[in-house]
């Protein structure tokens, strides 16, 4: 017989397992509940999604969780996420890509591409909309090292790079003529142990006949499995583009300065060069890189409309373009609809394309799971103007404006404080409240 004190210490187990039972079960739920409210952590409410690669174009809800896109649905329930921006009106676009740049700005070299010219990316980056940009050759594999360490290392901006196959990178005729500099194996190896972040060859700027740059250019592209980017440098009668077009370059490698005309990409009689049309059949691509003198109304324009549409739009930023008709990514892309193409058709050309060219197909678009760089752009109404190269206007109506970036799902720009309380919502003695979950610019030190 069990005595009253054994069925006490019996009735007492009984009753704390149901109490630990009761206990987990809240503890569960609880923690269900938890998580769904810090299910994500940014939400961008009513935007008009533009994703070229899904062909997604319509009013969507943006998620994203860890740095990653987390989910793209006509509806996101506002408290599933730590942090939720009102972007109804606005363009929700992947983060922007420009393939062609000079971000080498840190050897305080004068006059030179891998020096002065140059521009610090994340001055120049984020408050256009773009996340990724790839150097077009300041660097070749002398001073690559160099140039990741002090900037590719240090910028908040994803910074890739085409490396020059001219050994000591973009540093004026002197060396960027010089064959016995021009070497595809010590390229090709640099490229190949620096895999995903030198994304191409650059051949740029020559002045002699020969076709060697390009040749071993295409070589070093050829044993690294990537593609090459050619500024065909100085027009010369020995190696006409057509040849270049649809002879040299391999299908996937990059004719940038499409539309400079320096080059008889359109001839005298105003009709595109068929080398052009020729070299486009056989996939090599076409891409814009304005800079200060390759970008043309009498060029572009004819070649519009005789179809010709850029298969990527690049800026090649540098201090010379930022201050005159190039400026910026947005300026660019604005330019091209004031050519009549659409919205959609410009960001493709901006993100999905150039990323793909670049092989990076996990950027350029908001598939669930890409990294979350996100652009939010406001497209203006009003009167606008466009210089070329030469200084010449074309009057617009529209133009696109960064409102907020996003990269790797922080926000790292934001024009008019969108996602911001009001100053007069927070207490007396407030500091910074954002959360490092989603802001790169405010974050608080210590959550409250
Ligand atoms: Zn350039």
């Amino acid at each position: 017989m069990r005595t009253p004190e054994a069925k006490s210490s019996e009735h007492k187990t009984y009753l704390g397992r149901v109490l630990c039972l009761l206990f987990l079960t809240v503890m569960v739920t609880g923690n269900m509940f938890a998580f769904q409210h810090g299910q994500y952590d940014l939400l961008l409410r009513g935007g008009h999604v533009v994703d070229p690669k899904s062909g997604i174009s319509a009013v969507r809800d943006l998620a994203i969780r860890n740095g990653v896109i987390a989910a793209l649905q006509d509806h996101i329930d506002p408290s599933s996420a730590l942090k939720t921006v009102d972007v109804s009106g606005l363009y929700i676009t992947p983060g922007l890509v420009d393939i062609h740049v000079h971000v080498y700005a840190s050897t305080g070299e004068r006059d030179s591409y891998a020096g002065d010219n140059g521009v610090f990316p994340d001055g120049f980056t984020f408050r256009s909309g773009v996340t990724t940009v790839a150097d077009a050759g300041s660097s070749g594999y002398r001073n690559f090292e160099d140039f990741k360490q002090h900037i590719i290392d240090r910028s908040k901006t994803r910074v890739l790079a085409f490396l020059n196959i001219v050994g000591a990178g973009m540093r004026g005729p002197k060396y960027e003529d010089n064959l016995s500099d021009m070497e595809p194996k010590p390229a090709a190896e640099l490229a190949k142990r620096y895999a995903g972040v030198i994304v191409g060859i650059k051949t740029a700027h020559y002045s002699g006949p020969e076709w060697t740059p390009v040749e071993h250019a295409v070589e070093a592209g050829t044993l690294a499995n990537i593609p090459v980017m050619v500024d065909f440098g100085a027009n010369r009668p020995e190696r006409p583009i057509q040849i270049l077009l649809t002879e040299k370059l391999r299908p996937g490698d990059i004719y940038t300065h499409c539309y400079s005309g320096l080059r008889d990409e359109l001839l005298p009689d105003g009709q595109l060069n068929p080398g052009m049309w020729a070299g486009r059949k056989r996939g090599v691509i076409s891409d814009v890189g304005h800079g200060g003198g390759s970008f043309a109304w009498r060029v572009v324009i004819p070649a519009i409309h005789q179809g010709f549409l850029p298969d990527s739009i690049s800026t090649d930023l540098h201090i010379g373009s930022m201050n005159a008709g190039m400026k910026d990514m947005l300026n660019l892309m604005s330019k091209f609809l004031a050519l009549g193409l659409s919205v959609d058709d410009i960001i493709a050309r901006s993100t999905w394309n150039p990323a793909r060219e670049i092989h990076h197909p996990e950027l350029g678009n908001l598939s669930v799971g890409s990294p979350a760089d996100v652009s939010v752009l406001r497209l203006r109404d009003g009167q606008f103007g466009f210089t070329d190269m030469y200084g010449a206007r074309l009057e617009g109506k529209q133009k696109l404006e960064c409102e907020m970036t996003v990269k790797n799902g922080k926000i790292v720009y934001d024009l008019n404080g969108i996602s911001r309380p009001d100053w007069n919502t927070l207490p007396h003695d407030y500091t910074s409240i954002g959360d490092p979950r989603w802001d790169a610019l405010n974050p608080a030190s210590k959550k409250p």
